[in-house]
């Protein structure tokens, strides 16, 4: 922006460039305030994650729950018995998927010994998917638990992120 406004100080002024000038000036504002309204919107969605985060398990089911008996629509990219794998709302990153098992299990904490072939099993779905989708340069996989894991939506769930660099640590 900088940079254009300068350069466009320094030219000679007449009706063709000043035309030109504001046309240029116009793209570029309506670009910048486009940019600007995407990041804001990105802002207030992940803020409200995280203020749905603190208000802690809710009761009755889930949104998840809602995707998994179909009355809330998803983008799916997996199904089988054990688990389904689809799009996120809100992506945090180019590719940015989740993976949840049929089983309402509500959170990380809450798994038990005889749930360790669906956690694999969800594991290695998690990276087939990423594969599909493109994330062979790599990718990440989180799992929020609880309060200060910043967990909102009490169905396990496995988020699956790539598509650009990630930075460490995070947030
Ligand atoms: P967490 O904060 O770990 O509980 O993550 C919950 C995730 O669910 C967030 O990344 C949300 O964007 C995502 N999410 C919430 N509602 C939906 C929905 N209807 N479809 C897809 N993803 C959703």
């Amino acid at each position: 922006m900088f940079r254009t406004l300068s350069s466009l100080a320094k030219s000679p002024i007449t009706a063709a460039s000043r035309t030109a000038s504001r046309s240029s000036l116009d793209s570029l504002s309506k670009r910048s305030c486009q940019q600007f309204f995407v990041s804001c919107h990105q802002q207030i969605r992940k803020m409200s994650e995280e203020v749905k985060a603190q208000a802690g398990r809710p009761e009755g089911p889930t949104i998840f729950s809602k995707i998994l008996d179909g009355s809330i629509p998803a983008t799916f990219i997996h199904e089988d018995d054990m688990c389904v794998a689809f799009m996120d709302v809100s992506p945090q990153a180019p590719v940015h998927f989740l993976v949840i098992p049929r089983k309402p299990i509500a959170m990380l904490e809450e798994v038990e010994d005889s749930d360790s072939a669906l956690l694999g099993h969800m594991m290695i779905v998690a990276n087939k998917v990423a594969m599909k989708q493109g994330l062979a340069k790599g990718y990440r996989v989180v799992v929020n638990n609880g309060v200060e894991g910043c967990q909102s939506v009490y169905h396990l769930h496995i988020h699956v992120l790539g598509g650009r660099q990630l930075n460490w640590p995070p947030g």
